[in-house]
């Protein structure tokens, strides 16, 4: 059956961002204010000749609700629903706590997950070694605003199912 892929990770990242470039439309509303509601969190993605689900579990929370409950509840969406995971971290901006909730509830998972270090419009520049610290392998550099690196981050996180 089509395989499923779930976004994660701290608010403000870019998850809904890449939704919108993985889903080609505007369909996840992307917005910086807490508490805003989410109209879609469910949309049908391809990739060469490889069609799938892609998840917003970033839509499915409350952002009134503190953000270590709303990192909970995306991961455990993301690991009922999901075959694998792209876990998205900003590039510009020092590792948080809650980086790091994320990515230790998704490594004792042991569920297929991809790290994306978003925001890094010259996907030439290496990225910075601190991500490797998140313990889930090499971090792909994409730029969802841009479009840049999708199709990698694509390949692997389809690769790893
Ligand atoms: P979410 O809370 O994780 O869903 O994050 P959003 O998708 O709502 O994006 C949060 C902010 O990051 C918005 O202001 C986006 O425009 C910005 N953003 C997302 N992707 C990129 C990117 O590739 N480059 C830059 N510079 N900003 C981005
Ligand atoms: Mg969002």
């Amino acid at each position: 059956s089509r395989a499923v892929i779930a976004i994660v990770g701290r608010p403000n990242v870019g998850k809904s961002t890449l939704f919108n470039r993985i889903v080609r439309q505007r369909l996840a509303i992307v917005e910086n204010t807490p508490g805003v509601t989410r109209d879609r969190i469910y949309a049908d993605g391809k990739w060469l000749d490889r069609s799938f689900l892609v998840i917003d579990t970033g839509g499915i929370t409350d952002e009134r609700d503190p953000v270590q409950e709303q990192i909970r509840t995306q991961v455990e969406m993301a690991l009922e629903e999901a075959d694998a995971v792209i876990m998205v971290t900003d590039g510009r901006e020092p590792l948080t706590a809650s980086d790091y909730q994320v990515a230790t509830l998704l490594r004792k998972s042991h569920k297929p997950t991809v790290l994306a270090v978003n925001k890094i419009e010259n996907i030439a520049q290496t990225v910075d070694p601190e991500f490797y610290s998140l313990g889930l392998g090499e971090p792909i550099p994409i730029s969802a605003e841009h479009g840049k690196n999708i199709g990698d981050l694509l390949d692997a996180a389809l690769e790893s199912i």
